[in-house]
């Protein structure tokens, strides 16, 4: 746990992503910078220093706007996955890294890509794709199995634990959790809360939990309306595979 004060604010950018800024007493840690421009913008106008950019994964809308940061203050440290297309040098952590004396440590998440890492402080997750409010991201690159290990690695972090995810899906996810769990009060109260919400993030493990399909696996509801495309519903990963190809086909 990081003892001082810090504060953590959501950049909309390109069409629904948000890039986080951590705002500390040391400079400004962005996780995920797609685009420059609107980061640039809220930095001069909040008067802040970047001192250090987090990559989640590869892809474009994560990475496009790290090497126009980086050559506007190449004392910028950057950290991410191995073999990023990037001008910028990226230091590839193992397990832990500290940064403006905050120690994130670093979880290895493959199923959106192979390559996606998570870091945490022992409170604030920064999750890029791997986990939305009330979904997961869709398996480009990696397996369901290793998605699913990856959601169950997530799920054993404290219920507190308060998770920024990298895109605003959280209402249409929400849609879908509907349909396969018609009878959860809590997805309800969700979708009244998030339709007067401008953004809906972050949100908390303990949340998640309660109206996530992807990490309720075991809910006898889900299974009896998944049943018809589910071949085996004692399995979790089956229960898993079933749920993501209905909501890749939502
Ligand atoms: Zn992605």
């Amino acid at each position: 746990m990081n003892e001082q004060k810090i504060s953590i604010h959501a950049i909309p950018a390109l069409k629904d992503n948000y890039i986080w800024i951590i705002e500390t007493q040391a400079g400004a840690i962005i996780i995920d910078p797609g685009d420059a421009k609107p980061v640039k913008k809220y930095l001069t106008e909040n008067q802040l220093k970047c001192i250090g950019i987090l990559i989640t994964h590869h892809h474009l809308d994560h990475i496009g706007g790290v090497d126009d940061l980086y050559m506007y203050d190449p004392k910028i440290q950057i950290y991410g996955p191995d073999n990023l297309n990037l001008k910028s040098p990226v230091k590839n952590p193992s397990k832990k890294i500290e940064i403006a004396g905050i120690t994130f440590n670093i979880i290895a998440v493959p199923g959106h890509t192979l390559d996606h890492i998570a870091y945490y402080d022992g409170q604030h997750l920064f999750i890029g794709d791997t986990l939305f409010s009330a979904g997961c991201g869709r398996v480009f690159e990696g397996t369901h199995a290793q998605m699913l290990e990856s959601l169950d690695t997530i799920s054993k972090l404290p219920d507190e634990t308060i998770v920024y995810c990298a895109h605003e899906y959280t209402l249409n996810n929400l849609r879908f959790a509907k349909i396969v769990e018609p009878d959860n009060l809590d997805i309800d109260q969700h979708i009244y809360w998030a339709n007067n919400q401008s953004i809906t993030l972050p949100s908390t493990l303990a949340k998640e939990k309660r109206i996530n399909p992807f990490l309720r696996l075991n809910q006898p509801t889900i299974h009896k309306n998944i049943q018809k495309n589910c071949s085996n519903l004692s399995s979790r990963l089956a229960v898993f595979s079933t749920l993501r190809n209905l909501k890749d086909e939502f």
